[in-house]
């Protein structure tokens, strides 16, 4: 079976998330790779996910390949396709998953097949399929690394990058608003009177504006995006209280204290135009942004790229990856590569066809570049 074939096979898995307890992607994929590796399962609150290794000698190096096979929710109404059956139309692959991330899983593990008959290598090769990426990834690759204690040298991940070299992520910042103003009868607004709706609704256009002047040349700006907004009890009642989510995306530069400092000179600045009002802030850290671009596995892929006559671009966009994981636990290396993918999350998900099999050809050469024998000293004397 070709890396194409293996992903329309995963796409045909409804493996929705939420609920993510699905176990039958996990338990084909296991099945598949018992015929040439060690398979272990690692489960957790019915999240199956599968560490695969290859041992070609003990001791490092130990290169990781990750992947999910969790995909968000679908209904098929406004599919031009069934987002469970895969159909490949002018080079696309269609459906549910497709770019994010089964199209970039199925070259993960093909290109860990491809490894498996070399010989000439040392170390330790693993493959990580887990769940739950996409509501947090608590109960996949965080619960595979503190399970296993697995540290790997390298890890390269499959997400869809449109073959850019992803080298950093923003982090996640949530804050929670709570807003008290005055209540009063609806029909007296011409009286003077705080509104808690009024305050939210000039701070979700101030805080789209917000700029900490922190963008870098492949890493966007600091930005809070307001996500959820629930205030009012009744048709004719100036309501009390405003709750309001900002989802703010930061980079290295901004941290969870600078952000809670940003909203409240905000809230501040309101104050002065509506008056005197009391409300309640909770900022907290949902994930950590980092950015790494000088390590020695950004250059052994750059050479890789150039052997295969592709440009290396580095990028730091979109939103956070189960690579924040690996960074935490102090490993450099961290580099996500994946095909060319259109609509993630969205109606008519594809991933290129072709792209599949170029991203395939990409982690086999990594794989070999790490674990070929003598390869890594020049690793261990560059990585800072
Ligand atoms: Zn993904």
């Amino acid at each position: 079976m070709d890396a194409i074939e293996l992903a329309c096979k995963l796409i045909e898995f409804d493996t929705s998330n939420p609920p993510g307890n699905q176990r039958e992607c996990a338990d084909y994929i296991a099945d598949y790779l018992k015929s040439f590796s060690n398979v272990r399962i690692y489960e957790k609150d019915g999240v199956r996910n599968v560490l695969a290794e290859l041992t070609f000698s003990r001791g490092e190096p130990t290169l990781a390949f990750n992947g999910h096979w969790d995909t968000v929710p679908w209904s098929p109404e406004a599919w031009v396709t069934h987002p469970l059956k895969p159909v490949i139309h002018g080079g696309w692959l269609y459906g549910r998953g497709a770019a994010d991330m089964k199209g970039g899983l199925a070259a993960l593990i093909s290109a860990f097949e491809d490894v498996s008959g070399l010989e000439g290598l040392e170390g330790k090769l693993f493959l990580m399929a887990v769940g739950d990426e996409e509501t947090g990834g608590f109960k996949g690759t965080r619960h595979l690394l503190s399970r296993t204690g697995l540290r790997p040298d390298y890890v390269l991940i499959g997400e869809t990058t449109d073959l850019l070299l992803k080298v950093g992520r923003r982090g996640i910042i949530q804050a929670k608003l709570k807003v008290y103003g005055d209540e009063m009868h609806s029909s007296r607004v011409y009286l003077s009177y705080v509104s808690s709706i009024e305050i939210c609704s000039e701070l979700t256009l101030l805080v789209k504006r917000l700029d900490p002047g922190d963008a870098g040349d492949i890493m966007p700006r600091t930005t809070f995006a307001v996500t959820i907004f629930e205030a009012g009890v009744k048709e004719n009642v100036v309501p009390r209280v405003a709750n309001m989510h900002i989802d703010i995306r930061n980079t290295p530069k901004v941290s969870s204290r600078d952000v809670e400092a940003l909203l409240k000179r905000e809230l501040e600045r309101l104050k002065e135009k509506y008056g005197e009002f009391k409300y309640e802030l909770d900022v907290r850290e949902a994930a950590k942004p980092y950015i790494i671009r000088d390590s020695y596995f950004v250059r052994v892929l750059e050479d890789i790229y150039r052997k295969l006559g592709l440009t290396p671009t580095h990028d730091a966009g979109g939103g956070a990856s189960d690579g924040r994981f690996f960074v935490e636990e102090g490993v450099r290396n961290v580099v996500e590569v994946g095909p060319i993918g259109k609509n993630i999350h969205g109606i008519n998900e594809k991933v290129e066809a072709e792209s599949i099999l170029q991203t395939q050809r990409i982690y086999r050469e990594a794989a070999i570049a790490i674990l070929r024998s003598g390869g890594t000293d020049f690793a261990r004397k560059s990585c800072t």
